[in-house]
């Protein structure tokens, strides 16, 4: 009997031909979040993956694993031969753990699958013969096979696993198998949300952030990239381009009509993305915009904004309503680093009354007046790059 725990895959299972990319995006994924907690190992066996070797940081490796994407539920589960009497021992010793801090009559059900279909016994007569080993040697415990307290899985392979706990992990596809993608990262609510939802979709995140030092304080930078961190938990690794906006902000304000510095300011945005996405080869540019949420994100301004560049933006939070990007704020735990009161640079040489209906022949005809060529190289000499581990 050996402890091991189980991965039971989402989404990857429906990729057909490409399971295995997918499956090998996942283990890949897996040994990183792992690292640092021994000598273990992972295997494939009939549609689910798992890893032997980390019983000693059980609770370490389940937490992290239901952290990652590809992955629906994590189960530490006992592993024995196919043998009756094992799985008798193993099902009687994990609810024994379970049931003895318990006051009071215990009810249960047992489960099986059975992937081996040569195996010399049904599920149900399965489940019935390990039930009633179950009632025989645990006082205590009755059957109730309409609404148990407990279920005991049997999942019966090559190998036969044993486990009554299932902890719920994120769904969506292991990240790497969908691009990679540049997220505008500001201080809000929003775009740690955005970039959390393209990441849960496959796409690997780096993040690029615009400041207006000195008008916007070090403390504000420094709160980015703690948000890009709490980001780094779902994502792996990232990188922070941090670029400053003020030299731009200046000349959009000393030379263009005040009421379109918002949407000047966001297309300058979007053209520096673009440089960066072409020189590091991003698919895609990610935002946290909104449909109606503030004036840049009325219809017309997103269409503006988006005509200053070529490449894809995708936007996942376009249809969402404040309410609901908050609670998923709170659930991937960005939320409370993202209400820290710090300034934003779009606060900086705000409108009294910024344009919520902008024409792009108005605006083209602004940004006559700037060098846009020679302002965006400028900014991008003096880029900085964070490193998150
Ligand atoms: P958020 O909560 O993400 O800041 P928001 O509701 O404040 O969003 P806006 O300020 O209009 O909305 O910004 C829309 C999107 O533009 C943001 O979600 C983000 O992707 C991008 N963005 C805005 N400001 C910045 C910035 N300073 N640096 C990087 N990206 C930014
Ligand atoms: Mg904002």
């Amino acid at each position: 009997m050996d402890r091991v725990i189980s991965i039971s895959l989402g989404e990857v299972v429906l990729k057909g031909l490409n399971r295995k990319y997918f499956e090998n995006k996942l283990i890949d994924n897996i040994k990183r979040v792992l690292k640092g907690l021994g000598d273990f190992k992972i295997y494939k066996e009939q549609g689910k993956i798992y890893i032997e070797g980390v019983e000693n940081e059980e609770e370490i490796a389940i937490n992290r694993l239901t952290k990652i994407f590809g992955i629906i539920y994590v189960s530490p589960c006992i592993r024995t031969s196919t043998e009756l009497e094992d799985i008798k021992k193993a099902s009687i010793c994990l609810l024994n753990e379970k049931v003895k801090d318990e006051n009071g009559i215990v009810t249960f059900k047992v489960n099986t699958t059975r992937s081996d279909k040569r195996y010399p016994l049904i599920s149900p007569e399965i489940s019935r013969i390990v039930g009633a080993a179950i009632l025989d040697n645990i006082n205590n415990v009755k059957v109730d096979v309409v609404s148990p307290m407990i279920n005991v899985y049997i999942d019966i392979k090559e190998n036969a696993y044993i486990y009554i706990e299932k902890f719920k992990s994120r769904g969506g596809l292991p990240i790497g198998t969908n691009g990679k993608g540049l997220l505008l990262l500001s201080g809000g609510i929003d775009s740690p949300v955005a970039g959390y939802m393209m990441a849960k979709r496959g796409v690997e995140i780096d993040c690029l952030h615009f400041h207006s030092y000195p008008f916007t304080s070090q403390r504000a930078e420094e709160k980015v990239i703690k948000l890009a961190e709490e980001l780094s938990i779902y994502t792996g690794p990232l990188r922070v381009f941090s670029v400053n906006l003020l030299n731009i902000q200046k000349a959009i304000n000393e030379n263009c009509p005040e009421d379109q510095m918002t949407i000047l300011s966001r297309r300058f945005m979007m053209r520096i993305g673009e440089r960066i996405a072409q020189d590091n080869e991003y698919d895609c540019l990610i935002t946290g915009e909104n449909l109606g949420q503030v004036a840049s994100q009325t219809i017309e301004s997103i269409n503006v904004i988006e005509k200053a560049v070529d490449t894809t933006i995708l936007r996942p939070l376009i249809g969402f309503d404040k309410t609901d990007i908050v609670k998923m704020a709170v659930e991937i735990e960005t939320y409370e680093t993202s209400i820290l009161p710090y300034e934003d640079c779009c606060t900086v040489f705000l409108p009294k009354h910024p344009l919520t209906r902008p024409k792009l022949k108005d605006i083209l005809d602004a940004e006559k007046s700037l060098d846009i060529e020679s302002l965006i190289d400028e900014a991008l000499e003096n880029k900085k790059i964070h490193y998150i581990k």
